[in-house]
């Protein structure tokens, strides 16, 4: 098969892999999408069967195309991926979809890389891993595969039924463990919940959702902490039309709270003594959004409503007075743990010198420190918002931008016309 010569491919059809076709599109780059399944395959395969999204559809978009439903409502997920197979038919993106990349490295003795893939081999100067922020589950190595016990991670979660019988423990509290919990709960399991540190920010507050707080507040542009940094998960839900993550509200339904699972013996698990940390850390988040947006509202002369309501934080709960410290696996029912611990990312077809020991991307802002590699969607690739719908469509952006920079570069000589500051 005779090799395909392009300038940039861009791997991954998901948000991130549209967005960026739509940015380099705009700057006549020649590129193709490489998606081994199908458009937005995450949303469609790799989430639970009622996910809605965590904000609201005017806010959880690319900024050139709204949502079909309303938007203030949280659309389903797949509402989600039909909308980026819209998008990307609307921008007619020369996305190939059912085509993996199998390989890719730096062609010897000249410039670009020899791209494989299931579709024979594409030779490009330029190529952008958009493979998505939460590629590979990860289960915490605690609790052994033999234990009797069902573990799954949330990834492979579709809906209460499809769990074996039996009480259910639902190993971390950020948005994707809460909502199943939830969910669990209201279909009449008994549920344990383990709750690590986390933020919860208001839902609403004084009438406005919290991604509109936390964007005049400025803090989805938040800096990428510090390697070392602990990360501090969001609890958030759009859930039923939205509201609050309230750790004392769930426990007051039923749903039992412990501390971070920490080990497993003998069919016995052992929780840390952090629970009341962890819910007091979260309510102090909780207050200082309502503080922020009080100061906000006060600074700029806004008229909205005052919510002094929004500041009773409920009785603890016994539980959280006096948390299990064990729980028996067998005398409590429980025939599944739901790990919602989060992924990794595997870069293990990107053969380039760009990688730390772990096995983590080294990059500033995307460009990778391979020369003509860059990276999007990452967690906090340039600050809170990377990850999400609308913040990767902002770093696409800059990747283009620096994509046809280089482009430029190579194609110079001393008659052509400047492309930038300084060229
Ligand atoms: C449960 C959950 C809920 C979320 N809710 C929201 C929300 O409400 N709002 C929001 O803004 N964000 C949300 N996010 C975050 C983020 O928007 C999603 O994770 C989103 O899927 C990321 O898009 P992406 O394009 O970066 O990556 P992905 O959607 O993961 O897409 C990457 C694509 O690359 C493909 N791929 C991987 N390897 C190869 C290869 N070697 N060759 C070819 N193709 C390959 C995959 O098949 C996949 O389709 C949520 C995330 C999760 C996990």
């Amino acid at each position: 098969m005779a090799t395909e010569t392009i300038d940039t491919v861009v791997v991954g059809g998901g948000q991130a892999g549209i967005a960026m076709s739509e940015h380099l599109g705009a700057h006549g780059i020649p590129h193709v999408v490489l998606e081994r399944d199908r458009i937005a395959e995450r949303w469609r395969s790799a989430r639970w069967d009622s996910l809605v999204m965590n904000g609201p559809a005017w806010h959880d978009r690319f900024p050139n195309m709204t949502f079909d439903s309303a938007p203030g409502g949280f659309p389903g997920k797949d509402e989600v991926a039909a909308y980026f197979e819209a998008y990307a038919r609307r921008i007619d993106a020369p996305l190939r979809t059912g085509v993996e990349v199998l390989s890719a490295r730096r062609q010897a003795g000249r410039s670009g890389f020899e791209v494989q893939t299931s579709a024979g081999t594409i030779e490009a100067q330029s190529l952008v891993a958009a493979t998505g922020p939460f590629q590979t589950p990860v289960i915490p190595p605690l609790v052994p595969a033999e234990a009797p016990v069902v573990q799954m991670h949330s990834n492979t979660y579709r809906n209460p039924d499809a769990l074996p019988d039996g009480a259910v423990l639902v190993v971390g509290a950020g948005s994707s463990g809460v909502q199943i919990a939830e969910e669990l709960m209201s279909a009449g399991r008994k549920v344990f919940l383990s709750v690590g540190p986390h933020d919860r920010p208001p839902r609403r507050y004084r009438g406005r959702d919290f991604v509109w707080w936390l964007g005049v507040l400025g803090k989805w542009n938040a800096d990428t902490p510090s390697p070392g940094t602990e990360h501090v998960t969001i609890a958030v839900s759009g859930a039923g039309g939205g509201h609050t993550v309230d750790f004392r509200r769930l426990a007051a339904r039923g749903i039992q709270l412990v501390g971070m699972t920490e080990g497993y013996a003998d069919g016995i698990l052992r929780f840390a003594p952090d629970l009341a940390r962890n819910i007091a850390q979260g309510d102090a988040n909780y207050l200082s959004v309502l503080d922020e947006a009080d100061a906000y509202v006060a600074r700029n002369g806004l008229d909205l409503p005052e919510e002094p309501e929004a500041r009773e934080i409920g009785p603890d709960p016994d539980g959280l007075r006096h948390p299990l410290a064990t729980l028996d696996l067998a005398q409590e029912g429980i025939g599944t743990i739901l790990w919602a611990t989060g992924y990794r990312q595997d870069y293990s077809w990107l053969q380039v010198d760009s990688f730390d020991a772990s096995g983590r991307p080294l990059h500033q802002r995307g460009v990778s420190r391979e020369a003509g590699v860059y990276f999007l969607g990452l967690p906090w690739q340039t600050r809170r918002g990377s990850s999400f719908i609308w913040g990767v469509w902002h770093d696409a952006r800059f990747i283009a931008d620096q994509i046809a920079i280089q482009r430029a570069y190579r194609a110079h000589h001393d008659e052509t016309p400047p492309v930038g500051p300084g060229l």
